[in-house]
């Protein structure tokens, strides 16, 4: 396994739109690898979250997961997920307003508001079977930020209110109590880096 190093704001990588993976080439060795070396990433990085094009890939792949991790302690646990040509639908309404992080934007957080549901379809890490799952609040949240780094987007680019985007340290010492303690659905999001 392999750590990969991480795409930051301003690479011309983050902004292209990510190609699909053929059946075919992903279950290559290598491709195969590739995947365990993204899931290494994620993890040594403390993210919830990771899109291939983060880690110089521009192909349509995610990872998610959250479980022990030490940074965010308050993130609820979410299994590994490994998940090829991801396809998101059925935006509810409904949306939840949360602060972001992201590991190709070091150091700030932002608020913002996506869909409190969303539909997920894709493949498993073989493209072997497909995956749907109906996601709510924190994990719709991931979803939708991961699959954003496919289409070119990052989450400040969502941002509706720049003033509150803060750099980490100003966020734990002004908005991460307040918004603890005030606005328990926004929450949900709290100190997740994608
Ligand atoms: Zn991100």
């Amino acid at each position: 396994m392999a750590l990969l190093k991480i795409a930051k704001l301003g690479n011309p990588i983050l902004r292209q739109i990510a190609e699909e993976v053929s059946p075919k080439e992903c279950k290559t060795p290598s491709f195969q690898q590739f995947l365990e070396n993204m899931v290494e990433t994620m993890r040594k990085r403390d993210g919830v979250g990771l899109a291939a094009p983060q880690v110089f890939i521009s192909k349509r792949v995610i990872v998610v997961e959250a479980e022990d991790n030490p940074r965010y302690p308050e993130s609820p646990t979410l299994p590994l997920l490994v998940i090829i040509n991801p396809v998101l639908t059925n935006y509810s309404e409904e949306t939840v307003e949360s602060w972001e992080g992201c590991l190709s934007v070091d150091n700030l957080r932002g608020k913002v508001k996506r869909s409190a549901c969303v539909h997920l379809s894709g493949y498993d890490r073989f493209m072997e079977k497909p995956i749907e799952i109906e996601a709510k609040g924190f994990l719709s949240v991931v979803f939708q930020h991961e699959v954003d780094h496919l289409n070119g987007l990052l989450y400040i680019d969502r941002i509706n209110d720049l003033k509150m985007l803060s750099q980490l340290e100003e966020y734990d010492r002004y908005w991460s109590n307040a918004e603890t303690a005030n606005d328990a659905e926004a929450a949900v999001g709290l100190k997740t880096t994608h």
